[in-house]
């Protein structure tokens, strides 16, 4: 079995480097899909409260027999609990969903920049959380370079990582730079684009000269960019394709080829206009 290599995050905490995303994987098929994913070798598994299935990803960590400090689970804030109160009692309810006395990674899901809870206050709780032992690090999504600007400013810890949309079609050199900068992993959420770059003739060209397939092209693009990344399947087979990383390299034109495929494409909303909050 390849191993994932880590990074070191600006704690101290090592991630895996490939993980394995549950969005829009329903509830009740979770769990299955997580074990499938154990059992092919990942040990770095991407959810959050509003997926709905953070249960399911408990019960396959505890079913694995794989010791829990082996595998590296995130979670998300969902955006109704942006207030202090609201972050600390979500928080408490994303540990008892898991089954877990402790989470890997707790991320601010948006920044939700229009809503009337300011998320300086946000970040403040999730130091609070951080403070009190039972996460191991704290980082955001879908932040900006002025959003993360105004957390340097007015806050003390620095986030850990920012998982923002990236694949070839929003190459998000500008923002990836920033959060390097700034000791900040980059992570790429929908790092194919749910599919949508994998028939662009620039990567299936190269799929076939190298006799890759243009998912792993792709995640293999992202793996040497330095970032995290966790696709997203419900099929064994792309599981294990998607896992086949680690034994083959893009060259550098490879490289620069797939990078210069950027058009500034955005799958997912707007951190800057995206201010939805789920009812009830
Ligand atoms: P993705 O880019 O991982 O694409 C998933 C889609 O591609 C699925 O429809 C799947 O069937 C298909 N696919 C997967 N492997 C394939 C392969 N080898 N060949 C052909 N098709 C394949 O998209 P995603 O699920 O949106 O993103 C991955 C993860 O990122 C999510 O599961 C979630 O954990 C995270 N995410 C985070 C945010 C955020 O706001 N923080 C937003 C979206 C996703």
């Amino acid at each position: 079995m390849a191993t994932v290599p880590t990074l070191t995050l600006n704690n101290g905490v090592e991630i895996p480097q490939l993980g394995f995303g549950v969005y829009q994987i329903p509830p009740a098929e979770t769990a299955d899909a997580v074990a499938t994913a154990l059992d092919l070798g990942y040990r770095h598994i991407d959810t959050a409260e509003m997926y709905g299935n953070e249960k399911g990803v408990g019960q396959a960590v505890a079913r694995s027999g794989i010791e829990r400090d082996e595998i590296f689970v995130t979670s998300k804030l969902n955006n109704g609990f942006h207030r202090r109160e609201d972050a600390l009692r979500a928080f408490d309810r994303t540990l008892a969903d898991l089954g877990f006395d402790h989470l890997d990674l707790f991320l601010v899901h948006w920044p939700l920049p229009g809503i009337d809870v300011d998320y300086v206050e946000t970040w403040k709780a999730m130091e609070e959380i951080y403070a009190g032992g039972r996460c191991r690090a704290i980082g955001v999504s879908n932040f900006r370079e002025h959003h993360l600007r105004r957390l340097f400013g007015e806050t003390e810890v620095r986030p850990t990582v920012n998982q923002i949309e990236v694949h070839p079609y929003l190459a998000q050199d500008d923002l990836r730079a920033f959060d390097a900068e700034h000791q900040i992993v980059t992570e790429a959420w929908s790092p194919i684009a749910q599919g949508k770059v994998l028939g662009d003739p620039v990567i299936t060209a190269i799929a076939d000269r190298l006799g890759r397939t243009p998912a792993q092209v792709v995640l293999r693009w992202h793996v040497q960019r330095g970032d995290v990344v966790f696709p997203k399947s419900s099929s064994s087979e792309r599981m294990a394709e998607n896992f086949a990383l680690f034994d083959f390299e893009l060259g550098t034109e490879d490289m620069a080829a797939l990078t210069a495929l950027d058009r500034g494409e955005r799958t997912g909303p707007d951190p800057d206009t995206f201010n939805w909050v789920p009812r009830g």
